[in-house]
């Protein structure tokens, strides 16, 4: 076979996967470029650790490092937009010619789209702005501990697509603050434009927040659109003002790359087709994870996106059938400290843009949710599994170490979720 070139775009959960994975199928028969703007794999899920004392640092790996080892070509590079017609793919300082080309350049936040946010918001995304968060929870310890009392204002925005890690946060600080004897002192409100809580994993997360509001004693408000950010005061659309000491957020996202050349929505989405994550008019470009246009961004799906992709690569290739299309049945485990939360999610498309994603109907009985303690070993899982593999240049969902992984979960959720 001649050698094909795949160049990634995208050094996160859906560029390396993709790249992984076919290496994983062809060994060295193709050749693969990935082309980042970070040196640095970051975990950015268990980013949520930070504000309570990890070290950024660890959750880097050096990519550097592990690509040339695995003949995986690494460009330090930022990608400006493509040339389809071209093959080629446009980056700051070259074109870099492709036969298969996956976009995985993921999202970024745009908190300037709410008046006011930017300026007075602890925002949560990037390691600095986690730094920033502790900060912040060692301020409010400081004032419970000289008897001052705190509102402390968690706001879930609209455009916000991946509301789970706010919920993580609150009730990680809640517990926190809790351990640290500094609770009695905070009021804990918490604001989302969303009808249900997590509203995009359905009606049995919003039950589960619900109770642990209720047992937090955190004062949540549902379908609470703000309007405007104010030094010490959030206004919402209908009408309601909460007042507020420090206020913590997650805001809207856009795309990290604007292309002007593929098909994209007004907040610079790739449009996809949804069974192989082709873009729109082109078989040989893919837009997994967060860049591409599925409602809903996150590391599990970004995954299942991207073994799509390399599937449909694989079969292409191979002149052989496809038959792996995406299937979006997500799963996540909600940290919380004292417990976490296991949720294992059929989604489906509805076609309505005030609420893109619901449950799939008819997919009910695999739709599992639990909450426990022991859930938290879950995720530790996660967090040793996924490094391990990576650095190895492995894909997360491939092979006996995965089989292995999956057998576990399974357990825990047959035991643990109903
Ligand atoms: C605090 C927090 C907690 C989260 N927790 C979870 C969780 O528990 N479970 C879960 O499933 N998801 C979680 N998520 C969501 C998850 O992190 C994202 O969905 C995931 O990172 C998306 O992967 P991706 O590869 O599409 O994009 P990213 O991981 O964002 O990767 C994008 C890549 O593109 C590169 N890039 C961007 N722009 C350019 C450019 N111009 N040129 C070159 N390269 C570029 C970036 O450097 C990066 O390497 C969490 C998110 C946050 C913020």
């Amino acid at each position: 076979m001649e050698k094909k070139h795949i160049v990634v775009a995208g050094s996160g959960f859906a560029g390396l996967e993709s790249a992984f994975l076919l290496r994983h199928y062809f060994k060295d028969k193709i050749k693969i470029t990935i082309v980042s703007n970070e040196e640095n794999f970051l975990f950015r899920p268990n980013t949520i650790y930070i504000p309570f004392g990890l070290d950024p640092k660890e959750l880097q790996i050096p990519l550097k490092e592990v690509l040339p080892k695995y003949n995986i070509e690494f460009i330090i590079d930022s990608v400006k937009d493509v040339d389809p017609k071209a093959s080629q793919l446009l980056t700051e300082k070259q074109k870099i010619s492709y036969d298969y080309l996956v976009l995985g350049t993921g999202a970024a936040m745009r908190p300037e789209e709410i008046p006011g946010l930017k300026e007075h918001a602890n925002t949560i995304w990037t390691p600095k702005e986690m730094l920033q968060l502790r900060e912040t929870i060692q301020k409010i310890i400081q004032r419970s501990q000289e008897g001052k009392s705190t509102d402390l204002l968690f706001l879930v925005p609209p455009n916000n697509k991946c509301s789970g890690p706010l919920y993580e946060m609150v009730m990680m600080v809640d517990t926190y603050l809790r351990r640290q004897k500094a609770r009695d002192h905070v009021n804990i409100i918490w604001t989302t434009y969303e009808a249900g809580y997590i509203q995009a994993f359905g009606p049995r997360l919003d039950e589960v927040v619900t109770e642990e509001f209720q047992e937090r004693n955190v004062h949540g408000y549902k379908e609470y659109v703000v309007k405007e950010v104010q030094a010490n005061k959030v206004i919402y659309e209908n009408g309601q003002e909460i007042k507020y000491d420090f206020l913590v957020s997650f805001p809207p996202y856009i795309a990290s790359v604007f292309y002007k050349n593929v098909p994209t929505d007004e907040r610079g989405f790739i449009q996809t087709n949804f069974n192989d994550r082709t873009v729109k008019g082109y078989n040989n470009i893919f837009a997994p994870g967060d860049a591409g246009d599925f409602p809903v961004k996150q590391a599990f799906l970004a995954f299942l996106q991207a073994d799509t992709v390399a599937n449909k690569i694989h079969a292409d290739l191979l002149n052989s059938e496809f038959n792996a299309g995406f299937d979006p049945v997500s799963m996540c485990v909600m940290e919380q400290f004292d417990k976490a939360t296991f949720a294992q999610v059929p989604l489906r498309l509805t076609g309505n843009p005030q609420k893109p994603i619901e449950v799939d109907p008819n997919r009910i009985d695999e739709y599992k949710v639990g909450v426990s303690p022991l859930w938290r070993i879950g995720k530790k899982m996660l967090g040793m599994y996924l490094p391990m593999r990576f650095k190895h240049a492995e894909p997360f969902h491939a092979g006996a170490a995965w089989k292995t992984m999956e057998i576990g979960l399974i357990g825990m959720s047959s035991i643990l979720a109903d």
